[in-house]
């Protein structure tokens, strides 16, 4: 892709959050760090293609230094290994590609030296040979050293820190949590799915992404104009004057429609035949709440701990949680914060470093399991919630609960906590509510034993999907399987909320389903009691369950329980959404 005026190019992938993002690539790729990237003036391209033959010669110098070091500690064999590495550098092919790629994009030699080899890279990983895979790693460990080599003097000083859209692989959770908003505009990701925390997490900080794109990141260059469409999944580098135009146009409506849609925010999300659904947010960081109050959530229904619990070097102790859970209970105020204790593994960050990675993260040491097997940490995290208590309205609930006995052990460690906190004449509120997420299909098997032990349940769609059809909700080779709408995954739904019924207690929905507008008439006809959707979400879903009707929607549910397939299903719900609030889905 070196032409001097490039042609639109087109990739389209999954949209996992909305929005429209215009601005300059930046890519970055596997295996070894990216550099920076600047535009050079044509001028300097002599200079930084100078640049370039000198951090190979300082790399060569090195290289041999370090064969015949080791070769004198450990003999010829040993040393044979930087002779390999040497050679890499030596093929005239990269050379001559890296000095093109100065000239002809008018990058810096580092990010030149860089973009050539990740490509030559991401080439060798995705052929299917363990022998070329396993050099792509000796490669990587050459071009990092390369890279260390460049020297800084004399480096024009361009702007390298503007705002761009993210081009890469995959990203992790924690990637995602610490963007800067301000910097990334948008992403793009060859890898992910759309109930991976990475896409929840970019849903939940309001940037536009896309994700399964093909091979966006071999075939894109570094500051080329871009366009990411977070409704469509439209990828579009080096749009056209008039791709320009038309995206202005269509920002502009969406902003229109958005704008609308928030300014019934005051109103009820109640259905037009009277029946309340408490409508609560989702958030992953205190720092949400003023999007939460913003959109006037009746609520959170779902604050994920882990994040903030193992993103710091060390884990916060019982006084900085107690700070945390406490700026929730007040900025939640006079509604309920549910805090959900941590749900470590899977996808996120293990609770602690693995001596061995598990071979199935997500069947694994996750969840209510650590916390029950640290019982020492589950205890602070507990007495911080229930001294946070005493501040506002607070409720807890477990991830990850496959049965009864696990229930009743954590009720056992409140209990303890709060003994302690009596003994320290410490205040709390002993009526908090106590819920269990149902996401594994055991829970809702013996949903009636739980019930009796509960105040509440919360559905966790995201998981209860995954492990109802057997589908990787990160793999994107099985995304397809991944229904909502399974006839398995509602039937289920239906058992949770029947058995809450028979017992008394409410049921809440806090996985992303709770937020796919396709499904809001089947979700209220199911008989859930709450919805606990994204930030951005709540000003959507209070529209449409306003729009619905609560009697039809139960007639619905029970027809689409009688329906043999996803797609039968959806049809049915999603028709009815269309009917009901057609231009909902242009917001
Ligand atoms: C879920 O599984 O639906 C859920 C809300 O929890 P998480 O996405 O954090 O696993
Ligand atoms: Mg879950």
């Amino acid at each position: 892709m070196l032409e001097n005026s490039p042609a639109e190019q087109i990739f389209h992938g999954t949209a996992v959050s909305r929005g429209i993002a215009v601005g300059p690539i930046h890519v970055i790729g596997r295996g070894f760090t990216a550099p920076e990237v600047y535009n050079i003036p044509e001028a300097f391209v002599p200079a930084e293609q100078e640049r370039f033959s000198k951090a190979l010669q300082i790399t060569q110098k090195q290289l041999a230094d370090l064969q015949e070091h080791m070769e004198s500690l450990s003999g010829h064999e040993e040393g044979l290994v930087f002779e390999a590495h040497s050679m890499i550098l030596d093929d005239p092919g990269v050379t001559k590609e890296v000095r093109r790629a100065i000239a002809e994009r008018l990058q810096n030699a580092e990010y030149s030296f860089y973009a050539v080899m990740q490509t030559y890279l991401e080439s060798m990983r995705r052929i299917s040979d363990a022998y070329l895979k396993e050099r792509t790693i000796d490669i990587e460990d050459v071009c990092q050293r390369v890279l260390r080599n460049f020297s800084t003097e004399e480096v024009p000083s361009t702007s390298p820190d503007q705002a761009h859209l993210l081009v890469t692989y995959d990203l992790t959770p924690s990637d995602t949590a610490s963007m800067d908003r301000s910097k990334i505009l948008g992403f793009v990701t060859e890898a992910g799915s759309v109930n991976s925390h990475t896409a929840i997490l970019a849903r939940a900080l309001g940037i536009p992404a896309i994700v399964g794109i093909g091979n966006a990141i071999l075939e894109t260059t570094a500051l080329a104009p871009a366009i990411i469409d977070g409704y469509t999944g439209t990828f579009i580098v080096y749009p056209t004057e008039k791709t320009i135009a038309l995206y202005k146009v269509l920002a502009a409506e969406r902003k229109a429609a958005r704008e609308e849609l928030e300014s019934q925010k005051d109103q009820a999300s109640t259905t037009r035949d009277g029946r309340h659904i408490t409508l609560s947010a989702n958030i992953e960081f205190t720092n949400e709440l003023e999007t939460v109050r913003q959109f006037r959530a009746e609520g959170v229904g779902l604050f994920r701990t882990e994040f903030f619990l193992l993103e710091s070097n060390e884990h916060p102790d019982e006084e900085d949680q107690t700070k945390v859970y406490t700026e929730l209970a007040l900025g939640v105020a006079p509604n309920q914060g549910i805090i959900r204790t941590l749900d470590s593994g899977g996808d996120k960050l293990p609770a602690e470093p693995l001596t061995e990675t598990e071979p199935n993260p997500f069947l694994g040491w996750r969840g209510i399991r650590v916390s029950l097997d640290r019982q020492e940490l589950f205890k602070t995290q507990l007495r911080s919630i229930l001294r946070s208590s005493a501040h506002g309205k607070l409720g807890m609930m477990f991830p990850f609960i496959s049965g009864l006995t696990e229930i009743r052990t954590c009720r056992k460690l409140v209990k303890e906590c709060m003994e302690e906190l009596d003994a320290k004449n410490q205040p709390y509120d002993a009526d908090l509510e106590i819920g269990a997420m149902i996401e594994i299909p055991s829970a809702v098997l013996v949903a009636d034993e739980l019930a009796k032990e509960v105040d509440f349940f919360s559905i966790g769609t995201n998981d209860l999907i995954q492990y109802t059809v057997a589908v990787d909700r990160i793999n994107h080779r099985v995304a397809q399987l991944y229904r909502s709408s399974h006839p398995a995954v509602i039937r289920l739904i239906k058992m949770t909320t029947d058995a809450a019924k028979r017992a008394g207690i409410w049921t809440g929905v806090c996985g992303e389903m709770a937020a796919d507008l396709n499904l809001t008439p089947l979700l209220l006809g199911l008989g859930v009691d709450e919805l606990s959707v994204g930030p951005h979400d709540l000003a959507p879903v209070r529209k449409a369950l306003r729009s619905l009707d609560y009697s039809k929607c139960q007639e619905l549910a029970e027809k689409a329980l009688t329906l043999p397939t996803a797609k039968e299903i959806l049809k049915l719900s999603k028709d009815a959404a269309q009917e009901a609030y057609p231009d909902l889905f242009d917001t």
